[in-house]
C-alpha cells in the first residue's frame, strides 16, 4: 500500500483542491477505512459555501466503507462498515452524564474538527463503527447516518396513531421524515410541501398523501384545505426558509408539535399550546436507521440523485448548490473510481 491518498480539501469559499495527504496511521482503538461511497450533505454545503471551519480540514462525514486495518481487531479487518460521524464527547460533563452525548460541549466531528470522508481512507474509533449486512448495498449504506438524523430528531416527542403531518422541504432529509412519518409512526395523512415538482413527485412515490407546490400556492391555505380548516398535528420544517419558519403557527392544530430540522427563528403561538423541538447528533440511531434500510422499511435508493468520482466534487457542490434542473436530491462522492 503507498502511503499517500487523494483527498479533497476546501481552500477557499467555493474552491476544493484534491491534495496528496499521507494515509492516516489508525491510533490505537481506532480502525483505518477504506471510503466506499460519501455523501454531500447540508453541513458541507455550508462549510463550501462560507469556507468555514479549519480549511486544512478535509470535509465529510456521511459515508460507507471497507475496514483496511484495525490494530488490535483483526476480526474487523475486511468488514464492510458505517459510521457514527460524532467521533468524540467528554463522557463526563452534565450531559454526557445523562446521556445526552450529542450535546456535550466536547463534541468532535469527522469533517469537522478531525479529517473526513471526502478520501481515500479515513480512521474513526472502533466503537463508532456499525457492521452492515452483505445485502445491504454501498448506496444503502451511504445513506444510513442521513437516516439515523431524522430517526434521532423524530424520538424527540410522542407521535399518536392517526396523526396528521406536514413536512416542508422535499430534500433527502424531507423525503425520509415522509417515509417516517407514514411508515413507522403511524401518521394518516402526509402532507410534503417545497418548490421542485420533480421532488414532490418523489415524495408521493415514497409515500405522502398530498403535496403543496409553494411556488404556485401559499402553503397554510392549501394545508388547511386539505385538513378541513383544522391545521396539521405536527409540522417538520427542514428548509429553513425563514418566510415559511414565520407561517408555520398558521397550518398548525391546537397543541400541534413542530420539529425544527434547519436552522433559525420558528414561528411560535403559545395561546395554540404549540411544542417546538430542535435536534442534533444521531449517535443512539444509527443502529436503528440502519435496520430499518436493511429491512427495506424505509427506501434510500431513489434518493441517490447525482454521483461523481473524488476528482470531480466541486462540480458536484456545485451542482447541489445550484440545482438548475430541480432534480437534485442527494449528491454522493464515489471513492472506489
Ligand atoms: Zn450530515
Ligand atoms: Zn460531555
Amino acid at each position: 500500500m503507498t502511503s499517500t491518498m487523494r483527498a479533497a480539501v476546501i481552500t477557499a469559499a467555493q474552491h476544493f483542491e484534491i491534495q496528496q495527504r499521507a494515509i492516516p496511521v489508525p491510533a490505537p482503538g481506532s480502525a483505518l477505512i477504506a471510503v466506499a461511497l460519501a455523501g454531500i450533505c447540508g453541513g458541507d454545503l455550508q462549510q463550501y459555501r462560507r469556507a468555514t471551519g479549519a480549511l486544512a480540514t478535509i470535509p465529510g462525514h456521511e459515508a460507507c466503507g471497507t475496514v483496511a486495518s484495525a490494530p488490535g481487531h483483526a476480526a474487523l479487518e475486511g468488514r464492510r462498515v458505517v459510521f457514527d460521524p460524532q467521533v468524540h464527547w467528554c463522557g463526563h460533563c452534565e450531559w454526557c452524564a445523562k446521556g445526552h452525548t450529542e450535546v456535550c460541549a466536547q463534541r468532535r466531528y469527522l469533517g469537522a474538527h478531525v479529517d473526513g470522508t471526502f478520501a481515500q481512507f479515513v480512521a474513526v474509533p472502533i466503537d463508532r463503527l456499525y457492521p452492515i449486512p452483505d445485502s445491504m448495498t454501498w448506496e444503502e449504506a451511504a445513506s444510513v447516518h442521513g437516516l439515523a438524523g431524522p430517526v434521532f430528531a423524530s424520538q424527540r416527542f410522542v407521535h399518536h396513531i392517526g396523526e396528521t403531518v406536514a413536512v416542508l422541504g422535499p430534500g433527502a432529509a424531507g423525503l425520509l421524515f415522509v417515509q417516517l412519518a407514514k411508515k413507522c409512526f403511524g401518521a394518516s395523512t402526509v402532507i410534503l410541501a417545497g418548490r421542485s415538482a420533480h421532488r414532490l413527485a418523489l415524495g408521493m412515490q415514497l409515500g405522502a398523501d398530498a403535496v403543496v407546490n409553494t411556488l404556485t400556492d401559499k402553503l397554510s391555505d392549501a394545508v388547511l384545505a386539505l385538513t378541513g380548516g383544522r391545521g396539521v398535528d405536527v409540522i417538520i420544517e427542514t428548509t429553513g426558509n425563514v418566510q415559511l419558519r414565520q407561517e408555520l403557527p398558521a397550518l398548525a392544530a391546537l397543541r400541534a408539535r413542530v420539529l425544527s430540522y434547519a436552522t433559525g427563528p420558528i414561528g411560535f403561538d403559545s395561546l395554540k399550546c404549540l411544542s417546538v423541538f430542535g435536534s442534533t447528533g444521531a449517535t443512539r440511531s444509527m443502529q436503528p436507521a440502519l435496520d430499518l434500510i436493511a429491512s427495506g422499511r424505509i427506501v434510500t435508493g431513489p434518493l441517490i440523485s447525482h454521483r461523481y468520482p473524488l476528482d470531480d466534487i466541486q462540480q458536484a457542490f456545485d451542482t447541489a448548490i445550484g440545482d438548475a434542473k430541480g432534480d437534485y436530491v442527494k449528491g454522493v462522492i464515489d471513492l472506489t473510481q
